[in-house]
């Protein structure tokens, strides 16, 4: 165990913990960087680690689950996990979050921000003590986009072709819209991704990403053409309707979506 305190900053490959990590870099010298990697993360997430790993000057540690994300589906008889069934978060982020961090004292550093109210999976050992530099220094969404505009870095890459989250391509948090446009930008994940809703089928059994919605449906075009206009009519309307959340969506992170809770250790 060592003696001292160690401070430690996990990226999600997400704005926020990205706009967090530039925020310490100076106020916190002696910061650990670290990136859970399921190995099933979007090929924009590396990218932009690496990209941020330059700017800070100082490497991201990788840590890496006890077995890999396949395995465990194996352990789980197939059943792809869910907001009901959310292994993944656990055996995949929380564990070997845990594992990095032994029973060494830690600050652990988390980027909430000021103008959002969500919860989500992180850890309580007693040896963690979990802080909010930009909830307690009044930091909202507009502070986070210019934070990452100053620095160079911008926001995180995949946001260029719509997916609002990091964490993992299969992502069971994402809508409907971000897996029409995953499988128009990475045509080769989304065949993954469906392959795994049927890792079950020796069993008579299928698990769905998104909700009970197969994605060999949610691919036809007919349903395609459906979930993009509902997404552009439902856009249009908040633009309309609440120009306060501008910002967002210029940003790339939907009011809607924000609503969604995810994981902190994932996405945020
Ligand atoms: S990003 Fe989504 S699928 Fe991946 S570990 Fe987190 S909750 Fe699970």
């Amino acid at each position: 165990m060592s003696k001292t305190v160690r401070h430690i900053l996990s990226l999600s490959g997400g704005k926020d913990s990205a706009a967090l990590a530039i925020y310490m870099r100076d106020r916190v010298p002696q910061m650990e960087y670290i990136f859970h990697d399921t190995e099933r993360e979007l090929p924009e997430t590396y990218e932009y680690l690496s990209r941020l790993e330059a700017y800070l000057g100082k490497p991201i540690h990788k840590t890496r689950p006890d077995y890999s994300f396949d395995k465990w589906l194996e352990v789980f008889g197939g059943m792809i996990p869910s907001s009901h069934r959310r292994w993944c978060t656990k055996l995949l982020k929380l564990n070997p979050f845990e594992d990095y961090i032994g029973d060494d004292r830690v600050v652990n550093y988390v980027g909430l921000r000021a103008d959002e109210e969500r919860e989500g999976y992180i850890s309580h050992k007693a040896n963690i003590r979990t802080v909010y530099p930009f909830r307690e220094d009044g930091k909202g969404i507009e502070d986070i986009i210019q934070i990452l505009e100053d620095s160079g870095l911008g926001l995180p890459t995949f946001t260029k072709w719509g997916r609002t989250r990091s964490g993992c391509y299969f992502c069971f948090f994402q809508q409907k819209i971000e897996w029409v446009r995953l499988k128009e930008t990475h045509p080769d994940l989304f065949e993954k991704a469906k392959a795994y809703e049927y890792a079950n089928k020796k069993n008579g059994n299928a698990f769905y990403w998104s909700g009970d919605e197969p994605l060999e449906e949610l691919e036809k075009p007919e349903r395609v053409a459906e979930i993009k206009k509902k997404w552009e009519v439902g856009r249009a309307a908040r633009l309309k309707g609440n120009s306060d959340k501008l910002v967002q969506i210029l940003g790339g992170a939907d009011p809607e979506d924000e609503e969604r809770v995810g994981c902190l250790i994932c996405q945020i």
